[in-house]
């Protein structure tokens, strides 16, 4: 669907859009895609199970899947990265953090397997991106701050478009009514390095946060951000 000039959500099982299980709400990320004249950027792959469905979300907007020239992940979760490689397949670049790149290309339980009951087929990241770096495609700059918690890999990109800065946070800000931060069960979950990830976030510019799941905030972006941090300061501080 929809969601901003230039900016279509089109995957997602809690809001609907993709379903890969009947029932499961969590299976599958919210990809985002943007749309230039160069051609189609996408943030997060999916699961892959779901893909001829986030195919058939493209076309329903009048895009052809076969112009998705790029995607940024933020991190290497089953339910972010699984369908990478079906996008590699079509020569669709990736871009991630060190991290995320080793996880997806070793396919390992950094890829929380374990959760999904599902095997993760390994693919390779073409591009490293490194906190504070901004990488520009087509026309697009985007730039990447590295925010590890709910795992070590996670990337949280920034671009603007519209005179709007645009934020895309994965699973670091929790969808609101499902909890305040992100799942707690990865291997590589660390609460301190969370916490600091949250102290880092909230001086972020943003008009727009697009998260990894559920509701996305077109309003009361930066607040919520606070709002977590909050929470955090609270429950996690020593
Ligand atoms: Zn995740």
């Amino acid at each position: 669907m929809q969601l901003l000039h230039q900016i279509y959500q089109v995957s997602g099982d809690l809001v609907g859009l993709t379903t890969d299980v009947e029932g499961a709400i969590w299976n599958d990320c919210n990809a985002y895609l943007v749309k230039t004249e160069k051609g189609l950027i996408l943030f997060d792959a999916g699961c892959g199970d779901t893909m001829e469905q986030l195919y058939a979300n493209i076309r329903y907007w009048g895009m052809c899947p076969e112009d998705i020239k790029y995607c940024f992940l933020t991190h290497a979760h089953f339910d972010h990265a699984g369908g990478g490689y079906l996008l590699k397949k079509n020569g669709v670049e990736f871009i991630s953090g060190k991290e995320t790149a080793e996880a997806v290309l070793a396919g390992d339980n950094r890829c929380c397997t374990y959760l999904y009951h599902k095997k993760f087929t390994p693919f390779k990241v073409d591009r490293i991106i490194a906190d504070g770096e901004k990488v520009s495609v087509l026309g697009l700059e985007v730039e990447a701050r590295l925010m590890p918690g709910h795992s070590m890999g996670c990337t949280v990109f920034s671009f603007t478009l519209g005179g709007k800065r645009i934020v895309i946070s994965g699973d670091v800000i929790g969808t609101k009514l499902s909890g305040d931060f992100g799942w707690s069960g990865s291997i590589d979950f660390c609460r301190e390095n969370y916490l600091g990830s949250l102290l880092k976030m909230v001086d972020l510019e943003m008009d727009y946060m697009l998260p990894g799941h559920g509701m996305v905030y077109l309003s009361g972006a930066k607040r919520r951000v606070e709002e977590v941090l909050n929470v955090a300061l609270m429950e996690w501080r020593k």
